[in-house]
């Protein structure tokens, strides 16, 4: 569901020493999808994982129709259904969601890691999901894993819900052998094809024992420890990020894997670390690369010029706000995200143009007004506000479609670079 928080209300432009750019900070009613769609390509990358929300109708009702129209295969999530006795505190809860966990792992015995998802109504009335999955984890081990985190939409964003997810996962991976060389860990869901194309590059270029998280199948947890390097492939993995530092692995600054140029610079950032031959880079890296600038080239003339209006919602705006500015030639003229990690940004932020407004958080009657008087020729917001901007002239792209598409990496820069493209072709089609 879409969930309107009103928040108190205060703005305050700001910029920091290491990075000029403005900020402004707003707190008030925010236009959001909770952290339970990332369900929704989660379930697709663990094969052999369920997800149980526990939750209510609406939360059910969300799942479904986000998941169900979007995949074909038999689904791997359901919702426990919190009922009046349950909220108000006339059923054992606990009870109830072991009789609920049991039926399902004896029904579906493929399932091997099992998450126990929170919701905003599981947080109201404070069940303990982290207990009760080391309680159902006592019962159900070694045969299934069980983990809980929060998919909850009170003061989150959608996909929190995979940082939430990947962070309480941490904790369960082994340590890495001190006999064993240096390892990369790639952290953050990507497409299988998307995977493979990295994989592949990652050994080209001479970056040995590279594993991607969250891994595929349930049992093949990727070792973590002091020799572990990791790259982010999803710029909204704060938690997931700091967890990983915790097990003392060290993160690489990157800018992420967008367009030709995010994609080289994320990979030299693992050439770097690893001390791979600058011409076994290049010669790796050449033709890919040669490859998404042509594909680039077919869109920039659409592109180029154009300005663009970043509403906060999957947190991937700042990373793809650069590779349209760089890349394509785009003139941001807000870049809003729910929130800023200066560190984890870094690179993307140092690439921005010089004044491009940042914001961060949302107070949204009032970043509407700047939308409309800025009358940007595309705008990036969530499927909330698309229509009525539409509406009122305003050509828009969902941001969530970003999230669902394959985008990272040389061979989708094309497709990515025309996710943009096709809603102002669309627009000017419309307008002959
Ligand atoms: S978790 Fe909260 S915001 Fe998400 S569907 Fe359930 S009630 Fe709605």
């Amino acid at each position: 569901m879409n969930v309107r928080v009103p928040l108190e209300v205060s703005a305050s432009p700001e910029a920091s020493a290491c990075d000029p750019s403005p900020v402004l900070r707003e707190r008030g009613q925010r236009e959001v999808f909770c952290g339970l769609t990332s369900i929704v390509w989660l379930h697709r990358k663990i094969r052999d994982a369920f997800f149980l929300v526990v939750g209510s109708r609406t939360c059910a009702h969300l799942i479904q129709s986000a998941a169900g129209v979007m995949i074909f295969a038999e689904p791997r999530f359901a919702t426990a259904i919190l009922t009046e006795r349950d909220l108000a505190g006339l059923a054992d809860v606990n009870e109830e969601l072991d009789r609920v966990v049991a039926r399902l792992l004896e029904r579906r015995p493929e399932i091997k890691l099992l998450f126990l998802v929170g919701s905003c109504p599981s947080e109201v009335i404070k069940i303990d999901l982290a207990r009760a999955a080391r309680r159902q984890s006592a019962i159900h081990a070694p045969r299934v894993r069980i983990v809980a985190y929060s998919g909850s939409g009170i003061e989150t964003t959608f996909t929190q819900g995979e940082d939430s997810c990947l962070a309480a996962l941490v904790p369960a991976l082994p340590e890495e052998d001190p006999a064993a060389g240096p390892s990369l860990l790639v952290a953050g869901s990507l497409a299988d094809i998307v995977e493979d194309q990295f994989a592949r590059l990652f050994d080209a270029i001479g970056v040995p024992n590279v594993r991607f998280f969250p891994m595929r199948a349930a049992d093949d947890l990727p070792a973590v420890g002091p020799k572990t390097r990791f790259l982010l492939a999803q710029p909204f993995l704060s938690e997931t990020a700091r967890a990983l530092e915790a097990r003392g692995a060290k993160r690489l600054s990157a800018p992420f894997p967008y367009g030709a140029e995010g994609t080289t610079a994320w990979l030299a950032a693992a050439a770097d670390a690893f001390e791979a031959p600058r011409s076994r880079f290049d010669a790796a890296t050449l033709e890919p690369r040669a490859r998404a600038e042509t594909a680039l080239v077919r869109h920039r003339a659409t592109l180029a010029g154009k300005r663009i209006f970043f509403f906060p919602d999957s947190q991937l705006e700042i990373p793809l706000a650069r590779f349209l500015a760089q890349e394509m030639g785009m003139v941001p003229t807000e870049v809003g995200t729910p929130y800023l990690n200066r560190q984890i940004m870094a690179e993307d932020l140092r690439r921005l143009p010089p004044g491009t407004r940042l914001s961060e958080g949302q107070d949204v009657d009032r970043q509407l007004e700047r939308c409309r008087a800025e009358r940007p020729d595309l705008t990036v917001c969530g499927l909330g506000l698309a229509n009525p901007l539409e509406s009122e002239g305003l050509t828009t792209k969902w941001s969530i479609e970003l999230l669902f598409a394959p985008t990272q990496g040389y061979e989708q820069a094309g497709d990515l670079a025309e996710l943009f493209a096709r809603p102002l072709m669309r627009r000017a089609a419309l307008e002959v």
